[in-house]
């Protein structure tokens, strides 16, 4: 059965490319409509919780910061539209997972950097994506700049 709804989720980062190429590969070869996600994590998230400061300005800045660089996605890749661009706020597993259920996708592709050892226990949102995946889900190997 070839996939009907493919999910690509992106950092935003240069390293997405790859991703969204293999994504995009493979919509094309299943027939499939692709779609495109990134989620901005709350910044207490990312500080850990209780920050004595109002974060509401620079969320507000990383928010616009990312909704460009989407607009450039979009713009560099013609199979994505902004309609099947997606651009969310809080936990990357949850949202992510949320998004392909709502949107019925049936596969959802990632990247990742093959982490081992300590690195591993740190955790990857592939790895992360895998628990509770409500689909099948594709970790693009991705080479790291020596
Ligand atoms: P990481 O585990 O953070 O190195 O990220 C590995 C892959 O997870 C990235 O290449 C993206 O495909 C995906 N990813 C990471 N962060 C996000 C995010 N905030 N929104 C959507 N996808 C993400």
């Amino acid at each position: 059965m070839p996939y009907q709804h493919i999910l690509v989720a992106v950092d935003l980062t240069e390293e997405c490319d790859p991703v969204i190429q293999r994504a995009r590969d493979l919509s094309v070869s299943n027939g499939a409509k692709l779609s495109l996600v990134h989620i901005v994590e709350p910044m207490a998230m990312a500080f850990g919780g209780d920050v004595p400061m109002d974060l509401s300005q620079l969320q507000q800045q990383q928010f616009d910061q990312a909704k460009e660089r989407l607009e450039k996605l979009i713009v560099k890749y013609p199979e994505l539209t902004r309609e099947n661009s997606h651009l969310s706020y809080g936990q990357p597993r949850q949202e992510i997972h949320h998004l392909a259920k709502e949107q019925a996708c049936d596969l959802v592709v990632v990247g990742s950097h093959g982490r081992h050892g300590l690195a591993l226990l740190l955790g990857s949102t592939a790895n992360d994506l895998l628990h509770g995946a409500h689909c099948d889900t594709l970790a693009v190997r991705l080479k790291r700049a020596e």
